[in-house]
């Protein structure tokens, strides 16, 4: 699928829990909550490409062993 950042092409990893996670050439790993994503859809809306990888940037040093959950409490990111 493609990635939800930036429309390139992306990989799906497969995961058995409620969030959409991908792995994209430019942005990195990431993982987006089930509900976020279905927001987004909804609304159609999309991420703002600069602040969504500053944002993945900074959660990766925050937290270095996990791929950052993008959620509904992160709706900064998304472009109105
Ligand atoms: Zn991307």
């Amino acid at each position: 699928m493609n990635c939800l950042i930036c429309n390139a092409g992306a990989e799906r990893l497969q995961t058995m829990s409620d969030w959409v996670e991908l792995r994209c050439p430019d942005c990195g790993h990431y993982r987006v909550s089930g509900t976020f994503f279905a927001e987004i859809k909804a609304k159609n809306q999309s991420f703002s490409v600069e602040k969504a990888r500053t944002w993945l940037e900074q959660q990766r040093h925050i937290d270095v062993n996990d791929a950052p959950m993008i959620d509904t409490s992160e709706r900064d990111l998304v472009m109105c």
